[in-house]
């Protein structure tokens, strides 16, 4: 789903999915599941991890710190909740410098991708012909854009091909429910649209005079275009809904309408059908899949570099999520802008934390802190490449909470103390979510969420 938010505007996202729980599980284990299916404290170089993920075994020039393997020059102790002091560590040349893991989207079991997406563009009888033959233009591009190879190929989607635009010969109805779109869809595909398409993603624009809802939520006021899944006689296929919404946030009609599209297009081929595949992110980044959801453009459409034209689309698209780069400490968010040095600040978190989500409880890596009381954090600065000092800060998305750092104006390898008192839990997730940034100016920041309890 696609959000028309800015960031100042976060909530909690409607679309978490809850993680698989086998004997060691994150529901039963704090520390790491060895591959015996014993629970490990999870702080040892040959069994590191947390929040009951699997165990693995960092290499010698490695440290297990916060359950992760971290390259680099080490010697960080999790000491959190301790300040040393002394301030900052001074930076490093080493790029990116340590820091807490990103977060990985993981492929759920039994899930696949679509390993070659055929877009089959629908439009209705009264809408805007001028829109139409936009949207159909766009569809014939993205597929086979340097783009789009480099936001899907390392799931194993392929290039997408666009099948011919399906004009239907009916109105766009008054008001639709996404869940009667799925009717109306399963009797058009029985009736033989698609017929003989591999990989099907139905992509459906409707009119501005159709007023579209998504589990509740009005199109274009908080939802810009969702996608979904549709089973007929046993057979999943996979759909995109695009609104025509009023220009916002200072991106006009068309350019909501493809940037939307190229959202649900991305996370239509990861994340296509049930079983769900690239639907979840990895157990110790639960913060970052409550406040921003599970799928690949989900943890990136609420940057302020989010969207570009690439040259080869020439439309309005939106960047998305790279495991591969966020493994590497690059943004995460691709392609990165052309030159972008990326930098930013990561909590570690200490604890393993509650909270309830959708009325489900779980438990996340978080930290622990009683209303009223405080606690220091390690925030470990880096950077991809050497770049000017930059300042840090951070900011409650829920409830309320005090701050207070030792120092904000650092670099690569510095590692910070921020202390947290949060003052008002939110009542969705019994505690408060927070977010970390890094900014060089207002024009370019970075952010990291974390959630207290
Ligand atoms: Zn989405």
């Amino acid at each position: 789903m696609n959000r028309l938010l800015a960031l100042s505007l976060v909530v909690l996202s409607a679309c978490g999915t809850k993680q698989v729980a086998p004997t060691c599980s994150p529901d039963t284990c704090m520390g790491c599941c060895d591959s015996s299916g014993a629970c490990q404290p999870g702080d040892l170089l040959a069994g590191c991890g947390l929040g009951g993920l699997a165990c693995t075994t960092c290499d010698a020039t490695q440290t297990c710190t916060s359950g992760a393997c971290l390259a680099g020059t080490g010697g960080r102790g999790g000491d959190a909740g301790t300040d040393a002091g002394a301030g900052g560590g001074g930076g490093s040349t080493v790029y990116p410098g340590p820091h807490p893991a990103y977060p990985q989207l993981i492929l759920l079991d039994g899930g696949h991708v679509l390993a070659h997406p055929h877009f089959i563009p629908i439009s209705f009888a009264d809408d805007d012909a001028g829109t139409v033959a936009l949207f159909d233009d766009f569809v014939s591009k993205v597929g086979t854009s340097t783009y789009w190879t480099a936001i899907t190929a390392e799931y194993g989607v392929g290039p997408g091909v666009s099948e011919s635009p399906v004009h239907l010969a009916e109105n766009a109805p008054a008001m639709i429910d996404d869940h009667q779109i799925q009717t109306w869809l399963v009797d058009k595909i029985d009736g033989g649209l698609g017929d003989g398409v591999v990989d099907p993603i139905f992509a459906m624009i409707y009119p501005p005079t159709t007023a579209l809802t998504y589990e509740g939520e009005t199109a274009c006021t908080r939802v810009l275009a969702w996608h979904g899944r549709v089973n007929l006689s046993g057979a999943e296929y996979s759909y995109a809904v695009m609104p025509h919404c009023p220009p916002a946030n200072g991106q006009s009609d068309t350019q909501l309408l493809t940037r939307g599209a190229s959202h649900e297009f991305a996370e239509a081929s990861t994340d296509p059908h049930f079983p769900r595949a690239f639907g979840a992110v990895d157990y110790p980044h639960g913060a970052w899949q409550i406040l921003l959801g599970t799928e690949n453009g989900d943890l990136c459409a609420q940057n302020h570099d989010a969207f570009y034209t690439p040259p080869d689309v020439g439309y309005l698209v939106q960047r998305t999520w790279s495991n591969a780069a966020a493994a590497a400490g690059h943004d995460p968010c691709v392609p990165a802008p052309a030159g972008e040095v990326y930098f930013a600040a990561v909590p570690v978190m200490p604890d393993i934390v509650d909270y309830t989500f959708a009325g489900d409880a779980g438990t996340m890596p978080g930290v622990h802190i009683p209303l009223g009381t405080s606690k220091t954090l390690e925030v470990q600065l880096f950077s991809d490449a050497p770049t000017t000092p930059f300042q840090v800060s951070a900011q409650a998305v829920t409830g309320s909470m005090r701050f207070s750092w030792d120092r904000t104006l650092g670099n690569n390898g510095d590692v910070f103390h921020l202390t947290v008192t949060p003052t008002t839990f939110d009542a969705a997730s019994g505690g408060a979510f927070f977010i970390v940034f890094a900014a060089h100016s207002q024009n370019e920041y970075h952010w990291v969420p974390a959630f207290v309890h």
